[in-house]
């Protein structure tokens, strides 16, 4: 079977394309939509990140300052800041970037980032009005899955979906949002008993729990849909996925690649988070 790439580059550039118009419209009716990216690490792949979020958002006509806080900060320091950026009128948007600190968790500080500025929806408000099918903003990497899916034109209603991973910023609130589609879904962790047995049943299998090759051809029903959520450091330093390809390649009908896949898409609608929070912010 032959095994389509489900890239993400053309939905990103479409979504992209709409948000810089609508930054240039409120730009010209005031200030330019700005986003706070706080960072308190001082990991490599985090900066790479930081960095591409930079040129992403001047490419989009958004201002973003970067809140260096160190990567000795402490919770204090970290939720006083969220809450400075949140009551600060000039803030539309708030990123806190990960790794935190040793010892400090999301949990710790997420409650500090006010929802309607939460533009990767992280905050325990944020996750619960998803899980109530309520309006928030919803975390960027689920959403992208769900949108780069719709984009290639997989219907969700009534299929089988696993999805391996389930973490509070992309395996749980992914679930959610398929649940909203009307798809089946089996959330799959570390402890499930026999992950290929359940992911080779379903007709969508999304991999999210940042282990490379994990998912291999054998977990792969004949014709399933494959997306990768996965950006794992390679040995070459470049970053690869959480699917071995090579054996997925011509048993799946689609395999989304990494990296050009969820990654782009996931930029795009963060970006796009930015401008519905100063669009709403300015009502
Ligand atoms: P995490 O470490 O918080 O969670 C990983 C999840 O995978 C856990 O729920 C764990 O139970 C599960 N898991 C681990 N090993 C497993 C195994 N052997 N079998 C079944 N399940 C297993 O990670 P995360 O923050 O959810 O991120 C997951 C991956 O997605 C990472 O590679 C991360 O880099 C990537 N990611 C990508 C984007 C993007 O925009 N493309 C954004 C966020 C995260």
């Amino acid at each position: 079977m032959d095994t389509v790439s489900l890239t993400g580059k053309e939905l990103a550039a479409a979504i992209n394309a709409d948000t810089k118009q609508r930054a240039a419209a409120l730009t010209e009716t005031g200030a330019a939509p700005r986003l706070a990216l706080v960072v308190a690490n001082d990991d490599p792949a985090s900066a790479w990140y930081v960095n591409s979020l930079r040129k992403a958002a001047e490419r989009l006509g958004i201002a973003c300052d970067t809140v260096d806080l160190g990567a000795d900060a402490g919770v204090e320091a970290i939720r006083a800041e969220l809450t400075a950026r949140g009551a600060d009128a000039a803030t539309d948007a708030i990123m806190l970037q990960t790794p935190l600190p040793a010892g400090i968790t999301l949990d710790d500080v997420s409650s500090a980032i006010v929802a309607t500025k939460d533009v990767d929806g992280v905050s325990p408000l944020s996750l619960g009005l998803l899980a109530a099918g309520l309006d928030g903003f919803v975390p960027a990497t689920s959403e992208a899955v769900v949108e780069l899916l719709k984009h290639h034109g997989i219907p969700l209603s009534g299929r089988h979906v696993a999805v391996v991973g389930r973490s509070n910023i992309v395996g749980k609130p992914l679930a959610q949002l398929l649940l909203a589609e009307d798809a089946t879904v089996t959330v799959c962790h570390s402890r499930t008993a026999d992950l290929a047995a359940i992911t080779s049943s379903a007709e969508i299998v999304v991999a999210a729990a940042g282990r490379i090759g994990l998912v291999t051809g054998k977990h792969v029903a004949e014709g399933a849909t494959v997306i990768d959520v996965g950006t794992n450091e390679a040995a070459d330093g470049g970053i690869v996925g959480d699917v071995d390809a090579e054996s997925v390649r011509g048993k799946a009908s689609g395999l989304s690649p990494v990296p050009g896949g969820v990654g782009p898409v996931t930029t795009a609608l963060l970006m796009r988070h930015v401008v519905d929070a100063a669009q709403r912010a300015r009502a």
